[in-house]
């Protein structure tokens, strides 16, 4: 039995119990001169609505919820509310005025997702095997992980009254995955016709985010961000968006990119704009030239921001020291190094190695990325077939499959991507032995790389390559948080750190596949269990197939034309 008495500026205007919340969504029963009276309810309950400030004047009517008569589907009980003396008919025309207002599950699902940051829940994960990825990486048996609010608040300690419990007998704990290459998608034009007009393309924001945190991505570090992106990082932090916590790295380049620094003057202007803008990190690109490629390093040093990068294709044929330059502080991929040299044996793998150690510069492999750029060029059919193609918007969907810049490759080329791959694997071996860290990232965005779903491909063809199941794990959690230098705050499981865990049915140091098996996400605190997950991912779904044929790659780009 549940009684809870209520006011209607409550419901309408507070919002502050979190049961009443539901109320918005689902269907009331009240008894008026005893007829039940069937009322399909669904407020938006954005508190600026004019709808509800036009009917102040019902403030004070009163109802009292006493049933809540259905545990059949936790994301959409149903209650029965009866009818008391203080409810006036007022009120009831009010309700029945909202039944009239229809929202879209989109605008539904937004609103629902509002709650994320006024929510204080605490939950109690019991009994769950707990990997904390600390550097002594002591797994904790049949441990309680208490979390309040957004942060990890205890383990192994009392329960606190009011917490949720999950159950977690027999499923395995571990920190929320980093993925350290990503570009997410954001909206954009390529020209701007009138001063007032918006992107020429624009997303879904939840649904950019949707395939991240559907495997456990709750963090990423943007290595293309835009404006665009830290409005997407707002729209997250102000809960109107459950999505990854996002590191953003602003590009530097010779040509291409914006800006374009040509010099080191350039360079160094570039650097200090991008500081102003509010960027936390560097990304100095491919067509620098090699004085400006080490000016843009050294003012970011000043500034204290930390360079990303790939490794101009001016030291071509140059000895790789020549750009192990100081505070380059982590490479792109590991196809930055092969492209350097046609020596691509284990020997050229160790020089890089010691370089980079001596240097202090990490190393993303990116696996997953060469891996694919060698099956897109045998066959598109590789790119369908991936588990989240029908999660990525259609307009991308029809520029990998009908635009694709690898398909079609020749014999010989193809054979130098499988030789490059081969590269690859050796680089991942003499980074281990030479001990580099290595961090997982998987540029996704790129053609056949989807958000999300390919940290696991990484994961996977990282054990591969020779590290063991926790050197990967540590690759997309401890080490990445440390680069980023967020590691008192995300990358292991220790109390006081966020609340972003992944919980998995099966145990990942056993087999690095298991991480795909996921049973719920916390992200900042909110906890997305795997139905939730689901019907998120449905959405998607739904939304790209509805939308298919309004988007094509080939016809955007014509229309640009004219
Ligand atoms: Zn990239």
């Amino acid at each position: 039995m549940l009684g809870v008495k209520v006011n209607l500026k409550q419901i309408v205007f507070g919002m502050k119990s979190k049961k009443l919340q539901h109320l918005i969504k689902f269907m009331l029963t009240f008894k008026l001169n005893n007829e039940p009276t069937n009322i399909q309810l669904t407020i938006c309950y954005n508190r600026k609505s004019s709808i509800f400030q036009s009917h102040k004047s019902y403030k004070n009517s009163l109802c009292t919820i006493l049933t809540k008569n259905s545990n059949k589907n936790r994301n959409f009980p149903s209650f029965k509310v009866n009818h008391q003396s203080k409810i006036k008919m007022k009120f009831l025309k009010l309700l029945m005025l909202f039944t009239v207002i229809s929202f879209n599950l989109n605008a539904q699902n937004n609103s629902n997702l509002k709650n994320n940051q006024q929510e204080n829940t605490t939950y109690a994960i019991k009994n769950v095997n707990v990997i904390p990825m600390t550097k002594e990486n002591k797994v904790i048996k049949n441990a309680t992980v208490v979390l309040k609010e957004n942060k990890i608040f205890s383990i192994n300690n009392s329960i606190p009254e009011n917490a949720t419990i999950i159950d977690g007998t027999d499923k395995w704990l571990i920190p929320g995955l980093i993925d350290m290459h990503v570009h997410t998608l954001a909206d954009g034009s390529p020209f701007v016709i009138y001063p007032t007009k918006g992107p020429l393309v624009s997303y879904n924001t939840q649904y950019n985010m949707t395939p991240y945190l559907a495997n456990g991505v709750t963090t990423v570090f943007d290595l293309g961000a835009r404006t665009e992106h830290f409005g997407q990082r707002n729209e997250i932090i102000r809960g109107d968006v459950i999505g990854p916590r996002m590191a953003l790295a602003k590009v530097i380049g010779g040509k291409k990119s914006n800006p374009i620094a040509k010099n080191p003057s350039d360079g160094r202007n570039a650097v200090r704009f991008a500081k102003e803008e509010g960027y936390e990190f560097i990304k100095a690109y491919t067509w620098l030239n090699k004085e400006t490629f080490k000016a843009v390093i050294d003012e970011a040093e000043k500034h204290n921001m930390k360079v990303v990068g790939h490794i101009p294709v001016a030291f071509e044929g140059k000895p790789a020291k020549d750009f192990f330059v100081p505070h380059f502080g982590l490479i792109a991929h590991a196809e930055e190094l092969s492209k350097q040299t046609d020596d691509y044996s284990y020997e050229k793998a160790q020089e890089f190695a010691r370089l980079a150690k001596d240097n202090g510069t990490w190393l993303i492999p990116n696996m997953t990325n060469m891996l694919s750029i060698s099956q897109q060029a045998k066959s598109l059919q590789s790119i369908e077939n991936l588990e989240g193609f029908k999660y990525v918007h259609p307009l991308m969907q029809s520029k990998w499959l009908t635009s694709n810049g690898y398909y079609g490759a020749s014999e010989k080329l193809i054979e130098y991507y499988n030789k490059l791959y081969e590269f690859h694997i050796l680089i991942v071996k003499a980074f281990k032995e030479v001990g580099v860290p290595m961090l997982a990232g998987t540029d996704a965005g790129i053609s056949g790389i989807i958000w999300g779903f390919s940290i696991h491909d990484e994961l996977k063809l990282l054990v591969e390559a020779g590290l063991t199941n926790e050197e990967a794990l540590a690759s997309a959690t401890r080490l990445g948080a440390e680069w980023l230098e967020i590691d008192n705050k995300i990358g292991t499981i220790e109390t006081g750190k966020f609340a972003d865990l992944v919980l998995l049915d099966e145990n990942p140091l056993d087999n690095i596949n298991n991480t795909r098996k996921i049973s719920g996400v916390f992200v900042n605190g909110k906890w997305i269990d795997r139905s939730k997950i689901d019907i998120m991912l449905l959405d998607v779904e739904r939304w790209n197939n509805a939308n298919k044929e309004k988007y094509d790659w080939k016809e955007l780009l014509n229309s640009l034309k004219n």
